[in-house]
């Protein structure tokens, strides 16, 4: 199984809107762009909600043939680890082992010494394609690389493992994640990760790096654009030595986890993918169970003030909600309404706060990211959330696929 050049994950948290996401996708297929569409969610999520692996792949199939959907797609384990990788072995035929926690954990010395004497034919000027400094490349660089990121690969190995013993070779996407840890790496770190990933055998088609700037939950990026455009642009370079370089499967390409709609930076992207004829992978998630949101709250009545009464508990667990979010959400609390004003708003002053418009005046980021951890509450509503998905379908619908189409598919692969 290869993945497409192309392809997008969308997250759906309470499993409702597949078919709504993926008429974001033939839509944009009637247009010329041909993006595949994957279903990701991780054990968190579904912990959270109490949803399984296997009602994904039932939406998505399902979502597939109401719309007859005739391009490939997936339904991708996202973010497993060894211990509940199990759970995902059914439904997923797109695995992203995420090894974060594995970066500078214990590794053997012994190790380390064969992968710095197996990769010191680089030692000295490497000159990759494409970047135009070659990068100094020292005995200590790559022994320091091999001690923080040997471990998180050896684990990669064992997860990948696990699954090709129970799914078979060849019939699932492997993806190797690090992007949810502190420090990003660099696209001389990347290269040695990619030695280790061939050396252990895993046949990576995307690979997750953390990159510089923040990433933060739902809202645009935080960092500066032109250096993250030259490590994209260096991190594709090297994939492509790499590729060659170490026999890795040809079609291996980037996958980006944004945190959703990093805007300012989708142009950047697109522009570099279409100077390297390389492929993307795009995660996002949990913006459409803001949409969900944003459609119920315009469609006024019950819909409204379900969406006002998520805000108002939200805002009153602040701490609990945000809690695990920590590092990827900042809210400037000052900027959040209270809720009693969000009371009295319109359904279309709700939507107009919270839809990712930046440069419509009422848009309030803070506001949005605190909805954006706030699906708890939705959750915990049960059957009245659900049954008002429902009861206004036709108008959260809407607001899903713009949302991918517009705001997501078009900016980034509209020039391909
Ligand atoms: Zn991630």
């Amino acid at each position: 199984m290869k993945i497409e050049k192309f392809s997008v994950g969308t997250g759906d948290r309470f499993g409702k809107q597949g078919k709504a996401q993926l008429q974001a996708f033939i839509t944009a297929k009637e247009s010329g762009i041909e993006v595949t569409p994957v279903w990701n969610k991780s054990h968190r999520e579904h912990t959270t909600i109490g949803t399984s692996p296997d009602d994904v792949r039932v939406e998505a199939d399902a979502a597939v043939k109401d719309l007859n959907w005739g391009g490939s797609y997936h339904v991708d384990a996202d973010h497993i680890g060894l211990s509940n990788v199990d759970l995902f072995m059914n439904s997923g035929d797109f695995f992203t082992l995420d090894v974060a926690d594995a970066i500078g954990g214990d590794v053997d010395q012994a190790d380390v010494d064969a992968f710095v004497a197996k990769q010191s034919k680089y030692i000295g000027e490497l000159a990759i394609p494409g970047i135009e400094e070659p990068f100094s490349i020292t005995e200590d660089l790559i022994r320091k690389i091999a001690t923080t990121y040997l471990g998180a690969v050896r684990e990669a190995g064992k997860i990948y493992s696990k699954i090709e013993a129970a799914k078979g070779e060849g019939t699932f996407v492997t993806e190797v994640s690090m992007d949810e840890t502190a420090d990003p790496q660099t696209p001389v770190e990347m290269f040695f990760i990619l030695a280790a990933i061939a050396d252990e055998g895993i046949p990576a088609q995307t690979i997750a790096p953390k990159f510089s700037g923040r990433f933060n939950k739902g809202v645009d990026y935080v960092g500066d654009v032109d250096q993250f455009t030259l490590e994209f642009n260096q991190d594709l370079s090297v994939i492509s030595f790499a590729i060659t370089e170490f026999g890795l499967p040809s079609n291996l390409k980037l996958s980006v986890h944004s945190g959703s709609d990093k805007f300012s930076i989708y142009g950047p992207i697109g522009e570099a993918i279409k100077k390297h004829g390389a492929g993307l992978h795009l995660k996002t998630a949990g913006t459409t169970w803001l949409e969900e949101l944003i459609g119920l709250a315009a469609a006024g009545g019950e819909g409204l003030v379900i969406a006002q009464e998520v805000y108002r508990n939200a805002l009153g667990r602040f701490d609990e909600l945000c809690g695990p979010y920590a590092t990827v959400i900042d809210i400037k609390e000052e900027n959040l309404p209270t809720a009693d004003e969000v009371d009295q708003w319109s359904g279309d002053e709700y939507a107009n706060a919270l839809r990712h418009i930046q440069s419509c005046p009422a848009f309030n980021p803070d506001f949005r990211q605190l909805l954006h951890v706030a699906y708890k509450v939705a959750a915990e509503m049960g059957d009245r959330y659900l049954n008002a998905l429902d009861t206004f379908e036709a108008s959260v619908a809407a607001n899903v696929t713009e949302n991918i189409l517009e705001r997501h598919l078009k900016p980034l692969f509209a020039a391909m």
